[in-house]
């Protein structure tokens, strides 16, 4: 595996290999890997020749500085980590690097409704801080093939407009890859490893609330459905954000279901500090 800091030096690389026929498929993190990451390592080294992954916390998406500050940094286990997946390049520019004019003065994208829901809501700014980098990592590793975990649902279909906006849909393939979890149905994520012993087993319980939403689907209203689930949580001592069937396109709140329409149950809640997001399709 071949290691940049430097963003000329990358951009004169994967000119090289794009010359050569080589393509070229793109894994972006913020590091802190775990198997979640390395599955789409391996969909892009399954589908393409030459995979370069990104570890780069970026600090204009943290709405809150105190979970910047407090983002786990494992820059030698994630190294190891994409050696055994066989990465060919992995990108590691420091803040510097990707903002040499400072972190302040963000582009303004135009993400509609996005912004005001769900994650758009409870963390402000954070899209636009995930677009400023996203744009600007596609626009240096100019990739044909990008990998996404669904895992962060909304971030899907905030890049996938940022790409219709900026023109790389034409021509960067976007794959939406599944959610790995662990063997209590948690959704791997870098902030588990935040969760004391008790609060890790507690956290199972949020992808019990999906399974339990998605088992007792119905047509009609779900407001009930909804109220119990979210009851649920909060007796166990989850303080939530939100805990909603959407449909699945639009991400708008559905409170009654025709039958036909698809559906997503997305949440967003703390466990002794720790905010962890989820989602489940439905039907
Ligand atoms: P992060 O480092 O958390 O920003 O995530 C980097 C990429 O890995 C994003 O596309 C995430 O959606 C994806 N990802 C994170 N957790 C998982 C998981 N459990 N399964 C699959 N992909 C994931």
């Amino acid at each position: 595996m071949i290691l940049f800091k430097k963003t000329n030096d990358l951009i004169k690389h994967l000119d090289n290999q794009r010359i050569l026929g080589k393509k070229i498929g793109f894994v972006p993190t913020m590091g802190a890997l775990h198997e979640g990451h390395l599955s789409l390592v391996r969909l892009s080294k399954a589908a393409t020749d030459l995979t370069i992954c990104s570890i780069f916390v970026n600090p204009t998406q943290f709405n809150d500085p105190a979970d910047f500050e407090k983002y786990p940094i494992t820059t030698d286990k994630d190294i190891a980590l994409l050696l055994t997946a066989g990465c060919d390049l992995l990108f590691l520019p420091a803040v510097s690097e990707m903002y040499p004019e400072g972190i302040m003065g963000k582009p303004e994208y135009d993400l509609g409704d996005m912004e005001t829901l769900l994650e758009g809501k409870f963390r402000p700014g954070h899209f636009q801080g995930v677009c400023q980098v996203v744009h600007q990592l596609l626009a240096q590793v100019n990739p044909h093939d990008l990998f996404l975990g669904q895992k962060d649902y909304q971030q899907c279909m905030v890049i996938d407009r940022l790409m219709q906006q900026t023109g790389f849909k034409e021509t960067v393939k976007l794959h939406i890859c599944p959610t790995l979890r662990e063997t209590d149905g948690l959704a791997m994520s870098s902030r588990n490893r935040r969760l004391n012993d008790s609060d890790r087993k507690k956290a199972a319980s949020i992808f019990r609330t999906l399974s339990y939403l998605k088992q007792q689907l119905h047509t009609g209203s779900l407001d009930a459905l909804l109220q119990t689930a979210s009851d649920q949580l909060e007796q166990e001592g989850f303080r939530t954000d939100y805990l909603v069937v959407a449909d699945a396109a639009s991400l708008q709140p559905v409170s009654t279901w025709d039958g036909s329409q698809k559906l997503v149950a997305l949440v967003a809640t703390f466990l002794g500090g720790v905010r962890l997001i989820d989602n489940l399709p439905l039907n």
